[in-house]
């Protein structure tokens, strides 16, 4: 861990002391980690004496996030979908940005403008690969780590204030960077380093509730998630002979299932199960898009697959991107047809690369 160290942890605290207005931004469509991320921030800054702080997003949360989302007050949350011009003026008019979970401006999206002029001093903690330093004032960028939930733990232990004692952190907080380390490592699925059972140990022996954050991610789902998964695993996932899964949700069989954001959340992650599956794709159908999320197995690279052919990045075996209609495919008929070309034509690459 690099950037961590007592001069970057002493710039991290000046900036925030000699800061009035904070504005707190993650990327677009929030998952667990990113709204655990910046509830964490919040509740830390709001203990340090800060008035002005806000949680800037792109689009709301999903559902299932409302018991972290709920711990901020309406007036601090400003989604910039619902009022645009409020959140581009908050961004505009902030001393300091704290950048959490994404590794460039553009996956604000909407928020990506606003950033690039704002005068505020920038502060990234993120777990990507690739971030773009240079848009930055200040960088935490570490990758060998479960998420930026811990990534933000590892920082906030180092500051004067929590001095190495997780007790010292606000209660939601320590709640907070608990369930956006689940939900990134799929419950220690994955991506769980020596650090991550370290920050997981440590937060338990606080007193946060574990079987609460397990029952609010995975035991209130609606209905229809789960009724659209056996319809999903029945009749809409294809292998190729290349050990591709792929399963495509067209707006259609969405509506028809009444899915909303957040109900498809770890069905890309099912097909990995197939023993002759390397990689999983789960596309849906957007506006003028498809969103695209990859999972691969060790030895095949979500990243590298995204990159080249996707629009995308993220992290090794976990990544996401996007296919543009017209530009990359006419329509979402000819979805099934690009993934098996060019999974096919990526998987060939890749074995090429390696002779
Ligand atoms: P998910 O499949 O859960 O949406 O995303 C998996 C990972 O890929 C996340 O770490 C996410 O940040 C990254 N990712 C998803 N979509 C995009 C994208 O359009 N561009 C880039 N650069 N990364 C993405
Ligand atoms: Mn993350």
């Amino acid at each position: 861990m690099e950037d961590i160290n007592s001069f970057n942890i002493d710039r991290f605290e000046k900036m925030i002391d000699g800061a009035r207005r904070i504005a707190i931004v993650t990327h677009m469509k929030p998952d667990g980690d990113a709204i655990g991320s910046c509830t964490a921030l919040y509740h830390y800054l709001k203990a340090c004496g800060k008035s002005g702080v806000k949680i800037i997003l792109n689009d709301r949360h999903p559902a299932y996030l409302d018991f972290l989302a709920d711990s901020i007050p309406t007036s601090d949350l400003i989604i910039s979908a619902e009022l645009p011009q409020e959140a581009h003026i908050l961004l505009k008019d902030s001393d300091l940005i704290l950048c959490l979970d994404f590794n460039a401006f553009h996956r604000t999206d909407s928020l990506e403008q606003a950033l690039a002029e704002s005068k505020a001093d920038k502060i990234l903690i993120d777990h990507h690969l690739n971030p773009k330093r240079e848009d930055f004032d200040l960088v935490f960028s570490e990758t060998d780590i479960s998420s930026a939930s811990e990534l933000l733990y590892s920082v906030l232990i180092e500051t004067r204030r929590i001095a190495h004692d997780p007790s010292a952190l606000p209660p939601m907080s320590a709640t907070a960077l608990m369930t956006g380390m689940t939900t990134d490592t799929n419950n220690f699925a994955n991506s769980t380093f020596p650090s991550t059972l370290k920050m997981a140990s440590a937060l338990l022996t606080t007193g946060v509730d574990r079987d609460y954050i397990l029952m609010r991610l995975y035991n209130q789902y609606s209905e229809n998630r789960i009724r659209l998964m056996g319809h999903v695993l029945k009749d809409l996932m294809t292998v190729t002979d290349d050990g591709v899964a792929y399963i495509i949700l067209d707006r259609k069989t969405m509506d028809d299932y009444d899915i909303k954001e957040g109900d498809t959340e770890g069905f890309v992650n099912i097909p990995l199960s197939i023993d002759r599956v390397r990689m999983s794709f789960l596309l849906k159908e957007d506006e003028g898009k498809v969103r695209v999320s990859i999972r691969s197995k060790r030895g095949t690279s979500a990243n590298r697959c995204a990159v080249r052919y996707f629009n995308g990045g993220g992290h090794e075996n976990a990544a996401g991107g996007k296919l543009h209609i017209p530009e990359d495919i006419k329509g979402m008929e000819d979805a099934a047809e690009y993934i098996e070309t060019h999974t096919h034509i990526f998987l060939k690459e890749e074995n090429g690369d390696k002779e």
